[in-house]
């Protein structure tokens, strides 16, 4: 007895997956775990809670009261589904809720719970048994995360444990359920995988209703994609059919730009300008010109079929043209850009006339450090008469179905977080995507009729060099985290776990040296007893009780280690500052982010920066730096978080001070979070929140100084004429090449441009944040450890 709108009833009657119900539930009722594959767009996220919901789940008054319990990769959709299912069974957000890192609306009413894969791993560190929920749903299994894999094997064994009491009699103990989803067929690793289940689970397959999408190929690949992208957008939008078209991009920087040149030639205000320009024009050349009286049908209202036309053809003499001419130039006002002259350009670069179209475009940027609000447009129908263009990242991929799509336009990349485990350097590559991520980026153009996808690389290329499927995050991402999570759910022999995939020994080798460097773990009995092989020595390594209140926090292990002491002299607040911006990241906008080199997806408003002027970013530069005199980049972040604190945050602070306002938020959030983890934790070390953050003083910075030591004590660099003496004697007046030696890193490291100690002379010892490759491997997030 739920009650729907009738416009809701009418769109799920065109869902495969609402055929399904019955057997779906059928499954659900009679096995412990269910896998559900479908289909992009087939309903899974959306229905299958409704089905639980229906059946009983959720309500008090059932056999299975407990918690609804869906989980996302993103925190955009966990938001926007819970949003969603709300809406269609007219129940408040406090019924059907989300809860993510920093926002949560679940009451204790709450039914249905939407939340980030990361959340619910928190949550069975405290009730590893999660007797608040009667089913859990892990949504997006085939993205294979690092947190919906692990998830998936402790899960195995929670079900295990709740079955086992249940059998035993004990009181308001249920059976847990199970149901994993996925968008792809590739579900082995899952269903044939004995030591996850023995039982190997049923797999439900949703017939999708998709239709046809035709493939074109490039017939080169070029490395200037995002040119690419544009040309490709505006010869769909001024020759082919009415239809949504979905263009798929690797990160912010590129979809900001590639919005703002759309809406400068197609964009509403843009054609506007030029109906008027051709008014004029029309009038004035009338009594001349009667010979060219050709009725033009719009070909964006014509009824042609997009096969006849072969888009796929690239010219030969195509130039490359610079996306960010405009950003690279050094002078401000090159950045105020004549929208005239950047529409001018793209004409002549697509060989278009200006008066090929008059629909406009209604275009609509998707990722996920955009707010939500923002984020929510993409399901809003675009104005009556226009187009609907939608620039993403791989969000849009399968985590959110997008009404309207014909067209999809594939960049063929995406950007990833890649680690590299032999030297801990971290890199934001751009790489090719798998055939697998093609094939689901390809089908977002089939959910409303036939559709086509552009794809901006050769046959060949896709053929040759795309992989399969992607990579298990587990396998390419640093997991010191996870395995001190797993410690702290006592799950010690961690070679021993479940994984869907295993990541290879030296991984966690290496996970369990850094925790016992941080002593989060002791030597195990088994290693003292001799028991145990030389090589596996740490690899059972048992949770200190320090460990155990470091995994409290929802941080590297590294930072929940120096929270965990730093609680003398008053420097409680301080440090829980300073690993809320090492969390988050750097706020600063740099002035080499003017020139983007392709690591920092986030620096999105460099325009205000560059507007605003330079000589004022250099005096809040300066004047942040001068905390600890210029001698640290974490100094640095804690001065400005400082003062937004002080300041009580707000819009106008962040352009006066150059940080970006979506980071300084969530530095606060991050920093009230820890301090109520701190307070009902550590009752004795006094308050560490304090609302109004006056700068530390000489002994405190003092502390916090040996504390970024000896919390990064593996992460150090050395002047590396110090140790070679190749160079003594020689004097450097500033950090630009000169080469630092870091330990287990094979090449030379660099401090980064945007370090406060770039300028300056160059420290003999630093310990740093974060290793980045990029042109070179440098060393961001730098304190020189003994200043002068
Ligand atoms: P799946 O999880 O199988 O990919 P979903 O349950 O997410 O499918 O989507 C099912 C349908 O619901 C899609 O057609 C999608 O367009 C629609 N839908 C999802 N969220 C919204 C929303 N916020 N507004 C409008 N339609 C939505
Ligand atoms: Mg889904």
């Amino acid at each position: 007895n739920v009650s729907r709108p009738p416009d809701v009833v009418e769109a799920r009657m065109l869902l495969p997956i609402v055929t399904e119900e019955q057997p779906i539930m059928e499954a659900i009722l009679l096995n412990p775990v269910v896998i559900i594959c479908g289909e992009t767009g087939s309903g899974k996220t959306t229905q299958v809670p409704q089905f639980l919901f229906e059946a009983g789940f959720g309500s008090s008054t059932s056999d299975n009261p407990g918690i609804i319990g869906i989980t996302q990769p993103r925190r955009i959709a966990a938001m926007s589904m819970a949003a969603r299912v709300a809406h269609e069974l007219s129940l408040p957000s406090f019924r059907v809720s989300y809860q993510i890192r920093y926002d949560a609306t679940v009451s204790p009413n709450t039914s249905i719970k939407f939340m980030t894969d990361g959340v619910l791993l928190r949550e069975l560190a405290t009730d590893f048994l999660l007797s608040k929920y009667s089913v859990i749903v892990i949504d997006e299994a085939h993205e294979r995360s690092m947190n919906t894999d692990i998830l998936i094997g402790v899960l195995s064994r929670v079900l295990k444990l709740r079955d086992d009491m249940w059998k035993a009699g004990k009181a308001d103990v249920k059976p847990l359920r199970l149901v994993i989803m996925s968008a792809t067929l590739r579900v082995s690793d899952f269903a044939e995988n004995k030591t996850l289940f023995s039982t190997p689970p049923p797999v439900i397959n949703v017939a999708a209703r998709q239709h046809p999408v035709t493939i074109h190929f490039n017939r080169r690949t070029r490395s200037d994609y995002v040119t690419e992208a544009i040309k490709k957008t505006a010869k769909i939008h001024t020759r082919l059919p009415p239809g949504g078209i979905l263009i798929f991009l690797t990160g912010q920087n590129e979809i900001t730009g590639v919005c703002r040149k759309l809406n400068a030639k197609f964009g509403v205000k843009a054609l506007e300008r030029k109906r008027q320009k051709r008014q004029f024009a029309d009038s004035t050349v009338e009594e001349h010109d009667t010979v060219n009286m050709n009725v033009d049908i719009q070909p964006a209202h014509a009824d042609i079929e997009a096969e006849d036309l072969d888009l796929g053809h690239q010219q030969a003499d195509d130039l490359a043209f610079d996306v960010d001419a405009g950003m690279t130039d050094e002078d401000p006002d090159a950045l105020d850009s004549d929208e005239d002259t950047e529409e001018h350009q793209l004409d002549k670069e697509l060989g278009l006339d200006s008066d090929d179209v008059d629909v406009p475009m209604h275009i609509v940027p998707l990722y996920s450090l955009l707010p939500s609000e923002k984020q929510m447009l993409v399901f809003m129908a675009p104005p009556p008469g226009s187009r609907l263009v939608v620039v993403s990242t791989n969000v849009a991929e399968t985590s959110l179905t997008i009404p309207g799509i014909r067209y999809v336009v594939d960049c063929g990349r995406a950007k990833e977080r890649r680690y590299d485990v032999a030297n801990g350097i971290q890199a934001f590559q751009v790489s090719w995507i798998s055939k697998a991520s093609a094939a689901q980026r390809a089908g977002r153009a089939g959910r409303t009729g036939p559709g086509h996808c552009y794809r901006l690389y050769s046959s060949a290329l896709f053929e040759h060099h795309f992989d399969q499927f992607a990579q298990p995050e587990i396998l390419r991402m640093p997991i010191e985290g996870v395995v001190l999570q797993m410690k702290s759910m006592h799950i010690n022999a961690v070679v021993n776990f479940p994984f869907p995939t295993p990541p290879d020994r030296a991984t966690l080798f290496r996970a369990e040296k850094v925790l016992s460097y941080l002593g989060a773990l002791g030597v195990s009995s088994s290693v003292k007893k001799g028991l145990m092989a030389a090589g596996d020595s740490s690899v059972d390594g048992q949770i200190t009780e320090l460990g155990r209140l470091m995994s409290l926090f929802p941080l590297s292990p590294r930072f929940s280690r120096m929270l965990a002491s730093g609680q003398h002299h008053g420097c409680l607040p301080y440090i829980i500052s300073i690993v809320s911006a090492l969390s988050v990241g750097d706020p600063f906008l740099h002035e080499e982010g003017l020139v983007s080199d392709g690591t920092d997806n986030e620096d999105g408003d460099v325009d205000g920066l560059v507007k605003t002027g330079r000589k004022e970013f250099f005096r809040t530069q300066h004047m942040h730096s001068a905390l600890g005199n210029f001698t640290s980049d974490v100094f640095r972040m804690l001065s400005v978080v400082g003062a937004y604190e002080f300041a009580g945050g707000g819009l106008q602070f962040c352009s006066q001070h150059f940080v970006r306002p979506k980071a300084m938020e969530e530095i606060h959030k991050l920093r009230a979070q820890i301090s109520n983890i701190v307070q009902a934790n550590f009752p004795s070390a006094g308050t560490g929140f304090v609302p109004k953050l006056v700068p530390p003083n000489e002994l405190q910075l003092k502390v916090l100084r040996q504390l970024l030591t000896a919390g990064f004590v593996d992460q150090v660099a050395v002047r590396k004429d110090r140790l070679d003496n190749s160079s003594a004697g020689l004097k450097y007046t500033t950090c630009k090449g000169v080469s630092y030696r870091a330990m287990g890193v094979p090449e030379d490291v660099f401090i980064h441009p945007s370090s406060v100690l770039a300028n300056r002379e160059p420290p003999e010892y630093v310990v740093f944040s974060e290793l980045i490759r990029t042109t070179r491997v440098w060393i961001k997030g730098v304190t020189v450890v003994n200043p002068a």
